[in-house]
């Protein structure tokens, strides 16, 4: 069924099943939690530039609202499709409900290369999806945020649009808005940040120390893989090399972190970025660094190439970058893993904070974000390893039986309706 035929659906499903073996949950539980509470798709027309209207496919999966409205962002990838999303937003539930916020699971997106569009095209996008979606999600219903292909300027858009058809400024209605339509401080980084925090948490956890000479290797140099460069950097690690689409750079010694950034915030590709040592995105994942962060897609490390990667830590940054078979393969090699839901779980938080702000016009500095930030994630960070210990688990299944035994406390809870 289309829902359900992704490899990244079923090893979530696999992570919850084998989470709840180990913890023993509920079986009625792990039946509800199978399956999306509502999944929509919807057709988006659009006029493009040269006049002639083309058709894509969007949809917006909600999972699971047990713990409040759904949270999770809206990607534009020409690989989205019914399946992902609904993993995407299985994803969700977990993360919110192991760093305790009082939000539910959900996942949007549209099956497109944004970077074959006009800017105005993209507007044209996202406001017809925002009204296709537009009954289902609302500042108390179901809040989106950026994702793969996605930005601040989307979210404007977006809330732009909801907002004029309800007649009333929606600040609620998406995170990762610019500043000065009410966003976050810190919003922008906090992904990224928070995976450094993780392994900063590892780190201290192993007795160990970011230094000189620890290497990283970062592949998928975006949203979330540039924040997480600059922070180890700063911390004096060598940051040997970032990629994206178009490949991998690589400098021993340390890439100039800044010096990178600025060249893809200026909208040029990797692959021809001058000084360095060009590779491939698959000897970036082989690299004999210390720390590897795979912050760009889905499936990157799988039994396929497993065998060959070399980092001692692995800190996921995008969503499912390691399979089920990676990810046991690496455990059992005592690879220290910081699963996605507690190490990119930084975005979702800082996203609560901006939906708290807007929804009380009282908006809080950036040491107050970023201090409350590491004080959600250390203590996710400590109930995975407390799981981890009780349950004797690896590091992801340990992740999901503290989201899991959250959940099940609170579906338990509200009960099944209506009866
Ligand atoms: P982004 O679009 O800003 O960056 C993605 C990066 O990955 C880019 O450098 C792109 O060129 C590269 N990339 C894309 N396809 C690739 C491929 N096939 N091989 C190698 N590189 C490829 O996206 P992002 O927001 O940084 O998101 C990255 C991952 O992190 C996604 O899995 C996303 O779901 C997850 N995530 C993002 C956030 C957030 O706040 N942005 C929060 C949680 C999780």
């Amino acid at each position: 069924m289309a829902l359900y035929h992704s490899p990244l659906y079923k090893d979530a499903l696999a992570q919850l099943e084998m989470a709840s073996a180990a913890m023993n949950a509920d079986p009625n539980i792990i039946e509800r939690l199978k399956y999306p509470k509502r999944a929509i798709q919807v057709s988006i027309p659009i006029r493009l530039d040269d006049g002639t209207v083309k058709t894509f496919e969007g949809y917006r999966v909600q999972h699971n609202m047990t713990l409040g409205p759904g949270k999770g962002g809206i990607r534009f990838h020409p690989d989205v499709d019914l399946s992902e999303t609904t993993a995407l937003a299985m994803l969700m539930t977990f993360k919110c409900a192991l760093v305790g916020l009082p939000l539910g699971g959900a996942k949007g997106g549209v099956k497109v290369d944004p970077s074959k569009l006009s800017r105005q095209e993209l507007q044209a996008l996202t406001r017809r999806y925002a009204t296709e979606i537009g009954p289902f999600v609302g500042p108390t219903k179901d809040i989106p945020a950026p994702d793969i292909g996605t930005d601040a300027q989307t979210m404007a858009w977006f809330m732009d649009t909801y907002s004029q058809i309800n007649g009333y400024a929606a600040h609620g209605v998406v995170t990762g808005k610019p500043i000065s339509v009410g966003g976050s401080l810190g919003r922008a980084a906090a992904t990224g940040r928070g995976v450094a925090y993780c392994i900063n948490f590892a780190y201290d956890s192993m007795g160990k120390k970011i230094d000189q000479n620890t290497t990283v290797a970062i592949h998928g140099f975006g949203k979330v893989g540039t924040p997480a460069a600059e922070d180890l950097a700063a911390q004096g690690a060598k940051i040997v090399a970032v990629s994206d689409v178009s490949g991998a750079v690589y400098n021993e010694h340390g890439l100039d972190v800044a010096k990178a950034t600025q060249w893809v915030k200026s909208g040029r590709l990797l692959k021809d970025y001058e000084g360095v040592t060009l590779i491939s995105n698959a000897e970036l994942l082989a690299l004999d660094v210390d720390i590897l962060i795979p912050a760009a897609i889905d499936g990157v490390v799988t039994k396929d190439n497993m065998e060959t990667v070399k980092a001692r830590l692995i800190a996921e940054g995008a969503n499912g970058p390691l399979t089920k078979e990676a990810i046991e393969y690496l455990s059992d090699r005592d690879v220290f893993i910081i699963p996605d839901i507690l190490c990119n779980a930084g975005g979702v938080i800082v996203s609560y904070f901006e939906w708290v702000q807007g929804l009380a016009n009282f908006f809080w500095d950036e040491d107050e974000v970023n201090s409350r930030l590491h004080r959600i994630l250390k203590t996710a960070f400590d109930d995975v390893m407390e799981k981890k210990k009780l349950y004797k688990v690896d590091m992801k299944k340990a992740a999901m039986c503290a989201a899991l035994g959250k959940l099940e406390a609170a579906m338990k809870l509200r009960g099944l309706f209506p009866g």
